[in-house]
């Protein structure tokens, strides 16, 4: 059997090397159309960096190494122009020859494109991508000329990065780690769209703690070469450097660019050789990888999968899900039990300077987008015992189905973000809830987390509200809750001085029982919106007022949480 795979790295890799594991027998050959096989591009925004040093590190294989090793025959600088699905053969062009491969299994791992913004100018030599070996050597090359001639004025080099995605933040990162001063430019109104709203401003924070300029809600209209002094000669005339011209009309000078600004499905082959594509222009394949066509499986960046919480099916652009369906596709066509395609979380998690944030399954946009009812939560527990040295606040939200089933899930903070959401991750694909979440046995001692761990307290948090133990309100309905119901701060004295809700009514929560005449007093019947500074308080104060019949609730996530939905409290 002839196995022919179209796409060297992260999926087409994996299906290859499964298929020898599987069957010393069959020819396997790969065709990839770039220099580089099986290299770390995840790796790349490190490098970058510096942090992987060695260039090497991220080329984890050659074709001498894969012959050795796997036997396999792997073709770089090979492109497949066309698939022939008829006669079983694909079109090959390399250097200067073409020629025809007949197959009698195909597995396509071709990726995806980079999105090209409409920005005039993207083909200024400055304007960088980041998405292969070549982009990083281009990018580190540039870096290295631009701190060489620092030396001579001084003057930091500056960076545009167009794009707060997640390869756009890792090259923020990278940029700023170097000595770039770093421009972010994001036409969503925050960092990272995939993650909810409350919890962005962090990392616009952090960002901005490390001196990155956060340009919001606004796109690059265009890329100019900048004429003026050079910066190295001091004389005129075209300096290398650009001028980025921003949609509010503001210019920013950088000598470097990298446009970020996603990812689509690399499926041009696959709908020129008539297989079905979704809608979103992804390559329609089964719960085996196989698509339309009885002798083809595609897997990776160019495919649809099946959105786990909604339904939908989307591409979705990870390694996890590219590598697992390489391993399922070689199975498939070697002819062994699958384990079918499970419907894709989207679990991703991204470094930015000292913060984690990662997430998983469905996000509020998406839930609501699609109708799903649910409930949020929000809690800011310590990532371990609050008496243990070094207790950092892990900012989590979730959402919950009325029947308690576990949405999503998403993280920020300094420590234990990634155990936490790689836990929710394995809960919600065992269909888990807040019944589960309360009840999950996780390890601890004071070092590593709490008792009650911060999962097991989402659980807790979800269990109240889905109970009406305690309902709650949330930081978007902040004007109803001012304009309807008696709003009540039971924070400390010196944290209301600090900063409040106008019109608040401040009863620490240790006072509240003694004081209950003077808030039946200001309320007249009206509800109480109770909020402290991350929820707790104002649930044991919740629990209070409720106990002697008022209809009080509180507000999820307390200051914190309202704070980062409304910034210019
Ligand atoms: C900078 C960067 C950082 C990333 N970081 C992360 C991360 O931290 N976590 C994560 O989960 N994901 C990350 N990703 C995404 C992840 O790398 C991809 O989801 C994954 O590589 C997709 O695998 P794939 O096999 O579909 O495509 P790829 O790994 O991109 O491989 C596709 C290959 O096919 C080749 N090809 C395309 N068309 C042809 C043709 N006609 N003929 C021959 N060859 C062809 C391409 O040259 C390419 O090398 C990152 C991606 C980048 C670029």
């Amino acid at each position: 059997m002839r196995i022919v795979v179209i796409g060297g790295v992260a999926g087409g890799m994996s299906a290859a090397a499964r298929a020898r594991r599987l069957d010393e027998h069959a020819e396997i050959i790969v065709l990839e159309q770039g220099a580089y096989v099986s290299f770390a591009n995840c790796g790349l925004p490190y490098h970058l960096s510096g942090e992987i040093a060695a260039r090497d590190a991220l080329l984890l294989h050659t074709p001498t190494s894969l012959a050795a090793s796997l036997n396999l025959d792997v073709r770089t600088g090979h492109r497949v122009t066309s698939i022939d699905s008829g006669a079983q053969k694909v079109t090959i062009q390399a250097g200067d020859d073409t020629y025809l491969l007949p197959y009698d299994a195909l597995l396509l791992s071709p990726g995806a494109v980079a999105v090209s913004p409409p920005i005039e100018g993207l083909d200024h030599p400055a304007v960088h991508t980041l998405r292969t070996v070549p982009d990083v050597d281009a990018l580190r090359d540039r870096v290295e000329e631009l701190l060489g001639a620092r030396g001579q004025t001084g003057q930091a080099p500056r960076a545009v990065v167009i794009g707060a995605g997640f390869i756009g933040l890792e090259a923020v990162e990278a940029l700023t780690t170097r000595g770039l001063q770093v421009h972010l430019v994001e036409l969503a109104d925050h960092v990272l769209p995939p993650l909810d709203a409350e919890l962005a401003p962090l990392l616009a924070e952090e960002l901005a703690a490390h001196g990155v300029d956060l340009r919001l809600g606004v796109s690059a209209e265009a890329i100019a070469a900048a004429v003026g002094a050079d910066r190295e000669s001091g004389e005129e005339g075209s300096t290398g450097a650009v001028t980025v011209t921003l949609s509010d009309g503001a210019d920013l000078a950088a000598d470097l660019v990298i446009v970020n600004v996603g990812v689509r499905p690399a499926s041009a082959l696959a709908r020129e050789a008539g297989l079905e594509l979704g809608p979103t222009g992804a390559i329609r394949v089964d719960a085996d990888q196989h698509t339309s066509d009885p002798h083809i499986w595609a897997v990776g960046d160019a495919v649809e999968v099946t959105q786990a919480i909604t339904g939908a099916r989307v591409p979705v652009p990870l390694a996890g899900p590219a590598n697992r369906q390489g391993r399922r596709a070689a199975d498939s066509i070697c002819g062994r039990r699958t384990t079918p395609q499970a419907a894709v979380l989207g679990t991703a998690i991204v470094r930015v300077f000292g913060l984690t944030a990662a997430t998983t399954g469905a996000n509020q946009a998406t839930l609501r987008r699609a109708g799903i009812a649910h409930e949020v939560v929000h809690i800011h527990p310590g990532h371990h015992a609050g008496y243990y040295p070094g207790s950092e606040q892990v900012h989590l939200v979730a959402s919950f189905a009325p029947d308690g089933t576990l949405l999503g899930a998403q993280g920020v903070g300094r420590e234990g973000v990634d155990k936490r959401i790689d836990i929710l991750a394995t809960a919600i694909r065992a269909g888990m809830g807040a019944d589960d979440l309360a009840e999950l046995e996780l390890a601890y001692a004071p070092p590593y987390g709490s008792a009650k761990d911060p999962v097991n307290m989402l659980g807790f948090v979800a269990q109240n509200v889905l109970d009406a133990t305690m309902p709650q309100w949330q930081a978007q309905e902040l004007d109803e809750a001012i304009a309807a119901t008696l709003v009540l701060d039971v924070r400390s004295r010196p944290e209301f001085a600090e900063g409040h809700l106008e019109g608040a009514l401040n009863i620490p929560h240790l006072e509240l029982r003694a004081r209950l005449d003077e808030v039946a007093a200001l309320a007249g019947g009206r509800k109480i919106s109770v909020y402290c500074a991350s929820g707790v308080r104002s649930y044991l104060a919740t629990r209070v007022l409720r106990g002697v019949g008022f209809d009080a609730r509180n507000l999820s996530g307390g200051w914190l949480t309202l704070q980062a939905v409304h910034p210019n409290l």
